[in-house]
């Protein structure tokens, strides 16, 4: 039955926007690695202590927000009146995430995300991050996920229902 929900998913045209923008692999990106003092802004974690789950939001100054998580990314990232009082979105260079697989750092709006999974990240539920479609499927058939989301598809009530366990 996931299966075949899965080949109609996948099979159907409206499911993609049009892939202009999306290249079929998320780019690998530079970003500064946090430092051993660096604490996420969402939740005050230390965030060096988990590196295959670090997420990275890099200002144009130079200056770099680090999270534990893609889960605590987006909620800075989409409520930066609260946690980055005086930037704007158009003051963002790069936004980077740790890919799943090989724990490389790639373009966060490249990536893929899938939720519901079974794995957990520090700060519980997460957002997985896969550099392909093609991997994010095989995530979540292999997690149980529940859905593989694009970048844009995530809004905060999203980031709530995943952090809920309700996607
Ligand atoms: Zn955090």
């Amino acid at each position: 039955m996931l299966a075949l929900f899965l080949w109609l998913w996948l099979a159907s045209p409206a499911a993609e926007q049009p892939s202009a923008a999306r290249p079929a692999m998320a780019a690998a990106v530079a970003v500064p690695k946090p430092a051993a003092t660096s604490t996420c802004p969402v939740c005050g974690m230390f965030v060096a202590k988990y590196p295959q789950w670090v997420a990275t939001v890099v200002w144009r100054d130079g200056t770099a927000a680090h999270f534990d998580g893609a889960k605590d990314m987006f909620t800075y990232v989409l409520t930066l009146g609260t946690y980055a009082k005086g930037r704007a979105a158009t003051g963002i260079a790069t936004i980077a995430v740790t890919e799943f697989y090989d724990l490389r750092t790639i373009d966060a709006r490249e990536a893929y995300y899938v939720v519901g999974s079974d794995v957990l990240g520090p700060m519980g539920r997460e957002f997985i991050p896969l550099a392909t479609r093609a991997d994010a499927a095989e995530f979540l058939r292999d997690h149980d996920g529940s859905a593989i989301l694009t970048f844009t598809q995530v809004t905060l009530q999203v980031v709530r229902e995943v952090d809920e366990g309700r996607r």
